[in-house]
């Protein structure tokens, strides 16, 4: 669309205000990589599960365990939603975990719960793919702009119903590890962290787009359990996401997940997050 209005007078000065960061975490607990690194080296492989293309899976990871997801047979695109184990109207909060930290998420940075809890689901413990950082196209890995993807977007975009986007083999997996119907399931589904997504905002027109992801087969992102959590991954019909989504077409690998307990004494000083210090009375 053309611009319908002219620039005022004083545009330039409007556009030379220096951003401000919207949120400082100087008030936070600091990411506490010692404590994160003598449990990390302690850990043994309880358990595991393999995704398998097209599809999800969910997992269970108890407080103070680890969680791993690792690229195995080729470069592969993860979405993940996490719950809490006991409260599934507690879930990962995609907007404010990109509020409080960035676009994309790597080491050091928590997967905040929604509202009113607003706590730390996870840390981010290790991430074999930090050396990416930003690209020339300003792109990013493991990104929390996208949503997933979904068979109504698919649907009002192409015409076509498609069965395997990240939204239903979600809904599907929480089904069935909760024995609950694909009704009652879809509505606890959320916006994920994309594992593995290489995105950003075009520079001209600020679209959100996609590119092969640089993923490959040895390389994960690994997780520290803050509370008890139920996930789901979907492997993703874009695959590298490279090309395209939301069909058949594009090659899809699958993608492990893996549970590892630490040694309990290296988590002495660790504290699970504290409820959070708003009233709830909104004012009245
Ligand atoms: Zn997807």
């Amino acid at each position: 669309m053309p611009k319908l209005n002219q620039p005022p007078v004083d545009a330039e000065q409007r556009r030379s205000e220096k951003p401000i960061i919207c949120y400082s975490l100087d008030k936070l607990p600091v990411y506490d990589h010692d404590l994160y690194e003598r449990a990390r080296t302690s850990m043994k492989k309880c358990d595991e599960t393999i995704v398998a293309p097209r599809d999800a899976s969910s997992f269970n990871v108890p407080a103070g365990h680890f969680f791993r997801i690792v690229s195995t047979e080729g470069p592969q695109v993860g979405d993940l939603n996490l719950w809490n184990a006991n409260d599934l109207s507690e879930h990962f909060f995609s907007g404010k975990t990109r509020q409080l930290h960035a676009s994309h998420v790597s080491t050091g940075d928590r997967l905040w719960s929604n509202l009113p809890n607003l706590r730390p689901l996870a840390t981010i413990t290790h991430d074999t793919l930090d050396w990416y950082g930003w690209d020339e196209d300003g792109a990013g890995v493991h990104d929390v702009i996208g949503t997933r993807c979904d068979p109504y977007t698919n649907s009002m975009l192409n015409g076509v119903d498609y069965h395997h986007c990240c939204h239903s083999n979600l809904t599907r997996a929480l089904a069935s590890t909760e024995n609950i119907s694909l009704d009652e399931a879809e509505t606890h589904i959320h916006d994920v962290l994309n594992v593995f997504m290489c995105t950003g905002f075009t520079l001209d027109t600020h679209q959100y787009f996609m590119k092969a992801s640089p993923v490959r087969p040895g390389d994960f992102i690994e997780f520290f359990a803050e509370i008890d959590l139920v996930g789901a991954l979907s492997t993703c019909p874009g695959g590298n996401c490279g090309s395209s989504h939301s069909d058949d077409s594009t090659a899809c690998y699958p993608l492990l997940v893996e549970i590892y307990k630490p040694n309990e004494s290296t988590l002495v000083d660790w504290q699970p997050p504290k409820a959070n210090g708003y009233t709830r009375t909104h004012g009245v």
